[in-house]
């Protein structure tokens, strides 16, 4: 990768490193934080190899010297990782690297060292890397990587420089989705809901989300083509469904994302809906509505949202809003 190819991802982020590379003054610990799959392992090795590279004379590492390439394919003598074995970080493991580190480097002074989930370390072990980070070295760089930043100690971040790693846009994470097997329309959803990958695998994987956005769906359709009949169908099929708080939460969110996919039709930009394989359907809903009754009808489910927030009786926040709904 090259730093161009992170900045898609995450140009914030490798602004503030190449700054640093280009003034030399890369800091000697950093704490990535941000969520899983928004690159901060990439970006580590990305500043490994632009530190140990000696080839390159600029920011950008050369790719193809003896370094380089020993990164890429993950045996550098000097580049080391660990990672929790089962749920934590142990103290061993820490004093493992600390031990690799007393030795001067193979092929130079300069090593790196990065810690994924750095916040399962047991308390034994951030202790003792703590004792590392206050002995910093000119030659060695930590990165200690994170989902989770609140759960790290105090005394490891004030000895760090903390760099927060942005969420993935919605068409990057749909994408990288994809790449999981996602089908499109469950990625385009997910998406939508969440700008966390695990989060948005989760989703994913699960049949409650599938179904419930077939009942969404299937309300929609109900408002257009048997107005008078969905009040029975709430009951049957919606509510009897969306049991809990945190369900009927979802599908409102859901529902919110079906009007404003609306919306997206009636302004000619098919391409941001999240419905995707329902364009017909929407387009047929579309052709009897203006975008200023769509606006009203997005406005009366955000209040609903609100309303059950404040624990309406979801019953009768439902009948008032698919009343809101059926209007027009
Ligand atoms: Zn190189």
């Amino acid at each position: 990768m090259s730093w161009e190819q992170l900045s898609e991802r995450q140009p914030r982020v490798v602004k503030t490193l190449t700054n640093s590379v280009k003034k030399d003054r890369l800091a000697h610990a950093y704490v990535f934080e941000g969520g899983h799959g928004t690159g901060k392992m990439d970006m580590a090795l990305q500043i490994a190899k632009t530190f140990l590279c000696r080839e390159t004379t600029s920011v950008e590492p050369c790719g193809v010297c003896k370094d380089c390439k020993r990164i890429d394919s993950g045996n550098h003598p000097d580049v080391h990782i660990v990672q929790p074995e089962g749920q934590s970080i142990k103290i061993d493991q820490i004093r493992g690297l600390q031990k690799e580190f007393a030795y001067h480097g193979m092929e130079s002074d300069k090593k790196v060292y990065i810690v994924e989930h750095a916040d399962r370390m047991t308390v034994q072990a951030a202790n003792s890397l703590l004792k590392f980070l206050e002995e910093p070295t000119s030659s060695t760089i930590a990165f200690l990587l994170t989902e989770q930043v609140h759960r790290l100690l105090e005394t490891i971040l004030s000895r760090s420089q903390v760099v927060s790693f942005s969420p993935l846009p919605p068409e990057q994470l749909m994408k990288s989705l994809q790449e999981e097997d996602i089908s499109l329309p469950m990625a385009a959803m997910a998406a939508a809901l969440t700008s966390d990958k695990s989060e948005a695998l989760e989703i994913c994987r699960q049949e409650w989300f599938a179904q419930a956005r077939d009942k969404v769906i299937q309300l929609t359709e109900e408002l257009k083509t048997r107005p008078s009949q969905v009040f029975v169908s709430l009951q049957d099929n919606w509510l009897s469904f969306f049991k809990e708080k945190d369900q009927l939460d979802n599908a409102l969110s859901l529902l919110l994302i079906w009007y404003k996919d609306l919306l997206f039709i009636q302004l000619s930009e098919p391409e941001h809906l999240v419905f995707v394989d329902q364009r017909q359907a929407l387009e047929q809903q579309a052709l009897h509505t203006s975008q200023k009754r769509i606006s009203e009808k997005m406005l009366a489910i955000l209040t609903a949202k609100q309303r059950l927030g404040a624990n309406v009786n979801p019953q009768l926040l439902m009948e008032q809003l698919v009343l809101r709904l059926r209007e027009g």
